[in-house]
């Protein structure tokens, strides 16, 4: 039985768990980890694959399962909760991660591969279809906000294919959204993350004001305050824009 607290929802179409896992390219890394495998929908497929697996899976009953059906999997198989993995178990290697993740915990997990960035070169997963088009988004759009430029600064987005509610057991309450991230970190943001983020944060936390007002909690450096940005909303912003702002404004402190 899916338990609620654990976002369990259980994909039942076969067609739609295949595609999911061909998302991934399998080029370049040795090691995929699979988040939530449940009950092995999407894990039989990349078993078949040369990659090492692992899989994140906090419900014991999941786990017990899949060690009952998959001779491939055993207990080295497990690494535990996705949000305590710190990647140490694979010296610093390359790894994927995939998954049809739990919905209470998409902005944790998304946060999570960002920090992870340098481990890992691509994620192929679903969410709730608006996380999904919200990391996809452009500016200028009602989606586009903190997790579309925090993503978009460190990897390409492809927004892949939606999946209707009842292809799972139990059926969730809206659509989702299977997306792909590729690594690509954009050029200058290196060693500013932290001001990065405060800015991107406190921008789209007042998303109807002007950067003028919004920023004005950061303390603005002098040097900026007649800076053309400072007229705009945090939506009309690119990412490539972030950046360059992030790295004057750390200049100018
Ligand atoms: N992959 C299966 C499928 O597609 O049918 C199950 C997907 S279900 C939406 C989410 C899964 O994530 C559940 O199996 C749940 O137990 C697991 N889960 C919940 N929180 C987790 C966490 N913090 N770390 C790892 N797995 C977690």
């Amino acid at each position: 039985k899916a338990k609620k607290h654990l976002g369990q929802h259980f994909l039942t179409d076969e067609n739609i768990a295949r595609k999911i896992v061909e998302g991934l390219s399998f080029e370049d890394y040795k090691n995929v980890m699979e988040v939530g495998p449940g009950m092995g929908v999407l894990t039989k497929y990349l078993l078949d694959k040369d990659q090492t697996i692992y899989l994140a899976e906090i419900d014991t009953e999941s786990i017990e399962y899949l060690k009952k059906n998959y001779s491939k999997i055993t207990e080295n198989t497990f690494v535990g909760d996705f949000l305590k993995q710190d990647f140490n178990f694979i010296n610093g290697e390359q790894i994927a991660i995939i998954g049809n993740f739990p919905y209470n915990i998409s902005s944790q997990i998304l946060f999570k591969i960002i920090d992870y960035y340098g481990q890992v070169p691509e994620m192929v997963g679903m969410f709730q279809k608006e996380v999904a088009e919200r990391t996809a988004a452009v500016p200028r759009t009602k989606d586009y906000g903190i997790l579309s430029v925090l993503i978009q600064a460190y990897y390409d987005v492809t927004y892949l294919f939606t999946v209707h509610e009842n292809v799972f057991n139990p059926p969730p309450k809206v659509k989702s959204g299977v997306i792909r991230l590729t690594r690509n970190p954009k050029e200058g943001l290196a060693g500013n993350e932290v001001l990065f983020k405060q800015i991107v944060k406190a921008g789209f936390n007042q998303r109807r004001k002007k950067l003028s007002n919004s920023l004005k909690i950061l303390n603005i450096p002098e040097a900026l305050k007649t800076h053309e940005f400072l007229d705009k909303r945090a939506e009309e912003l690119s990412v490539m824009d972030f950046i360059g702002f992030t790295n004057l404004w750390k200049e100018n402190q």
